[in-house]
């Protein structure tokens, strides 16, 4: 799940790392507001910043400074209801400007390989990470977090040295040792602060810099949210595929791809074998479906609607292994959805194991232009041949 910048900043502001400021506006009216109390409590600018959760929304006009409440507010104007990358802007961040002296880049992110976390930096900041990653990898310092005791305090000051920041080591190492501690405490499999800035302000001596987190983006491991009572609260309806909402209701895991063979299997590995049959006999799997163990037929019935309502699925291939599963309760579901559907798809099924006798009869009875295969293989290539009919 991927998280706002504003919920991001929550999440490192209580860990008690350098977040500056902010307030999150959802009109213009809020937004002058709020910008006009930063003015008024000393802050050179403000900056206004669209909330979506895409990258470059600075080069999309979605990062705007402004000097004044009536500049904020021309600014929130433009950038309220915009359209970044196919996504509607609804709120706005507004933050006290920050006067940058540098950007660097920071990340804490999961080296799947290595199993463990990997902080990531780099001293130019602002470029975009995965353009220096090909044409620098050089540039960038990596470091691996030690996997039980954490980022250590000399992996920390390293970091600091490698990104030039020998003159505000104390500060930096703190906030390298941050990033790697709230991966681990709000179970996050990226934490990305892009920029990390060094920033000019006003001490009672004179200006004085510090470095500042001015951009974050964090995204949560799905499976652990259970874990972390407030951190569902953060989804971003908005902005999520209306197929992945419905599939986390129905307690099926679900991944659209491009295909359009439609999946439905009981079992990640046979899900995944499927897919790859699939591809083997020269088709394109539509999505990945697991609809688990023992799957009742209101829940395949909500797996075939999830799967029809992708409009680029030509062939539907059912491929079930009773066992806690039952091939009656599966065949029930197909029927019911059957009846249903607005759409005619093809349907190719296999179904083995508990109960598939019974099956059998369900379909023959009840399921109409439902084509029946007896081997794994048999129905791969009936699915991709019928794919390719309706495409011909
Ligand atoms: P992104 O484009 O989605 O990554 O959004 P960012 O929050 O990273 O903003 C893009 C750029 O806007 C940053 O790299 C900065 O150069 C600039 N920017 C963001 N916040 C401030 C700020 O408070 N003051 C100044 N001067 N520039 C800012
Ligand atoms: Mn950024």
């Amino acid at each position: 799940m991927k998280l706002q910048e504003y919920h991001a900043k929550t999440l490192l502001s209580r860990a008690g790392l350098p977040v500056p400021p902010y307030s999150v506006a959802s009109t213009v009216a809020e937004a002058r507001d709020q910008s006009a109390a930063y003015l008024d409590a000393g802050a050179f600018a403000v900056v206004v910043k669209a909330q979506v959760l895409v990258g470059g929304r600075g080069k999309a006009g979605g990062v705007k400074l402004a000097r004044s409440a009536d500049e904020a507010e021309a600014a929130a104007e433009a950038i309220l209801g915009m359209d970044i990358k196919g996504i509607t802007v609804r709120r706005v961040l507004v933050a006290p400007g920050a006067d940058i002296v540098r950007e660097l880049y920071l990340a804490a992110v999961l080296d799947r390989t290595e199993q463990r976390i990997m902080l990531m930096g780099s001293a130019e900041g602002g470029v975009e990470i995965e353009t220096l990653a090909q044409e620098e990898p050089d540039a960038i310092a990596q470091i691996h977090a030690h996997a039980q005791l954490g980022l250590q305090p000399f992996q920390a000051r390293e970091m600091a040295f490698r990104l030039g920041l020998g003159d505000h080591l104390r500060q930096a190492a703190a906030i390298c040792t941050g990033l790697v501690k709230v991966m681990t405490d709000e179970d996050a499999d990226l934490v990305e602060i892009n920029p990390l800035a060094v920033v000019r302000e006003d001490g009672p001596d004179g200006p004085v810099e510090t470095l500042q987190l001015l951009d974050a983006k964090i995204t949560l491991d799905d499976s652990a949210l259970g874990r972390h009572p407030g951190h569902e609260e953060m989804r971003d309806l908005d902005e999520e595929d209306p197929a992945d909402i419905e599939a986390r209701a129905a307690d099926l895991s679900f991944i659209r791809l491009d295909g359009d063979i439609g999946c439905m299997v009981n079992g990640a590995g046979l899900a995944m074998t499927t897919m790859d049959l699939v591809k083997r006999a020269g088709g394109e799997p539509a999505n990945f479906l697991d609809i688990g163990g023992g799957a009742r037929s209101d829940k395949v019935a909500e797996a075939m609607r999830l799967i029809l309502s992708d409009s680029s699925v030509k062939a539907i291939l059912v491929n079930i292994f009773g066992g806690i599963a039952r091939g009656d309760e599966v065949a029930r579901g197909l029927v019911a959805a059957r009846s249903q559907q607005t759409r005619s798809v093809p349907m190719v099924v296999r179904i083995v194991g508990t109960n598939a006798d019974i099956a059998a009869k369900i379909l023959e009875e009840g399921g109409g232009d439902i084509v029946s295969a007896e081997s794994l293989d048999e129905a791969v290539e009936k699915a991709v041949q019928l794919a390719g009919s309706v495409n011909a």
